[in-house]
């Protein structure tokens, strides 16, 4: 594996989007922070299985035009704006057959910690899929625990998406 703070940089090329999906995801567990899609846009082209993407914008959880969601555990909306600045633009290069960062801050205006990481509640959802999943345990298994751990149902479908992730 590249050093990822020479690869997710402004300038960082990827051959497909799966490619950049993984490694930003380490990105995220390792720099202790959250992104949300602002905007993207999908190819229709002979690039749509590889690149993917025409364009992603991604933005720091905390951006200023972020959009508070229902939290679906809680019901609660959570507050989390703080006008963050951080984001990362990725743009195919159709002519290079490649993805590239084309805009990239990684300056956060907010304390960021690996006890905040794991406080987010996307990732507390998230870190305990995994761990069940390391057992072996099926999605129905996964749901049933998540199910008592919060005393509410877990919709399998959530499942499903937590384990993808
Ligand atoms: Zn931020």
């Amino acid at each position: 594996m590249a050093d990822l703070n020479a690869v997710i940089a402004l300038g960082g090329t990827f051959q497909t989007y799966q490619e950049f999906e993984s490694i930003v995801q380490l990105y995220k567990d390792e720099t202790y922070t959250v992104w949300s899609v602002k905007r993207a846009q999908k190819l229709k082209d002979q690039y749509k299985d590889t690149l993917e993407y025409k364009f992603k914008h991604l933005v720091c959880k905390h951006h200023a035009g972020y959009e508070p969601v229902m939290d679906t555990e809680r019901h609660h909306k959570r507050t989390s704006n703080t006008g963050c600045l951080a984001e990362l633009y990725l743009s195919a290069e159709r002519a290079q057959n490649k993805l590239i960062i084309c805009t990239f801050n990684d300056t956060h205006n907010h304390p960021v910690s690996a006890e905040l990481y794991a406080q987010y509640p996307e990732n507390r959802r998230l870190t305990e899929a995994r761990d069940l999943r390391a057992n072996f345990v099926s999605s129905v298994a996964v749901a049933r625990t998540l199910a008592q751990k919060s005393n509410k149902v877990v919709r399998r479908k959530d499942i499903n998406k937590s384990v993808q992730a």
